[in-house]
């Protein structure tokens, strides 16, 4: 199932990576691409490397991206416990499968699935975090307590892979502004947002219902919304619009 995208990026890994690339400036490398068939479609697996934070982050991409316009494209931030393990303290895993299985039925797309684990601060400091939730913090509080921002993830890096496969503009699936914002301050094209829709369960409300009241999400008061730790407030199916009012407040 080789494309012509597949192909170009190919000629792409054969370019050398980096030489005289500075701490100052992102400099992102395609290392290698593969094909990658899955349960939820038939996927090219696109390896980066980048002279900044040291992680493997990569592309799961569907059809022909190189050189194209409005690509559907979704950014996840990497999430052991839930997208691994199944936590249900956090919606991650669910946000995924939706993208992935939306992309995945598209003519086109890509899942940007980014390392920066528990919005950015890490592993270990994400599980003490949760600890302190169990202690009666909630999700932002416990990052503050910790000495972190609510949310220390950074997207310069997903932009230049997103450069860095030639996409013209993008439609992205998100209810996060700040990522919106974020790509088109590093010089994405952002032509379109598409809402991104996801269950709630009664283990990640609290969870939500923290995001919508402090974090400045989109709510979508017919569609009812949520977030995640992906800092992305999915709408939130089965919600009621009192419900949603009901957080907020
Ligand atoms: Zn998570």
């Amino acid at each position: 199932m080789t494309t012509h995208t597949h192909e170009q990026i190919k000629l792409m890994v054969a370019q050398s990576a980096c030489d005289g690339c500075t701490r100052d400036i992102v400099c992102v490398h395609i290392a290698a691409i593969a094909e990658l068939p899955s349960r939820f479609g038939d996927f090219h697996i696109v390896a980066f490397s980048n002279n900044q934070d040291g992680k493997e982050h990569v592309a799961i991409i569907k059809g022909e991206v190189y050189d194209a316009e409005d690509v559907p494209v979704r950014l996840h931030s990497e999430c052991l416990t839930g997208d691994v393990i199944g936590s249900l303290r956090c919606d991650c895993r669910d946000q995924l499968e939706a993208s992935l299985k939306k992309i995945g039925e598209m003519e086109k797309g890509i899942v940007l699935y980014l390392r920066q684990e528990g919005r950015g601060i890490g592993l270990i400091n994400k599980i003490r975090a949760y600890s302190l939730q169990d202690q009666g913090l909630d999700t932002v509080e416990a990052n503050i307590a910790l000495g972190f921002r609510d949310d220390e993830r950074d997207y310069s890096i997903a932009a230049h892979m997103l450069h860095s496969l030639q996409v013209k503009s993008i439609r992205l699936m998100t209810n996060n502004p700040k990522k919106i914002s974020q790509l088109e301050y590093y010089g994405v094209k952002v032509s379109e947002r598409i809402p991104h829709i996801l269950p709630s369960n009664e283990h990640n409300r609290f969870y939500l219902e923290t995001k919508v009241a402090k974090s400045g999400h989109m709510i979508d008061f017919h569609g009812k919304e949520h977030f995640s730790e992906q800092s992305d407030l999915p709408i939130v199916e089965g919600m009621t619009e009192d419900q949603v009012k009901a957080m907020v407040d």
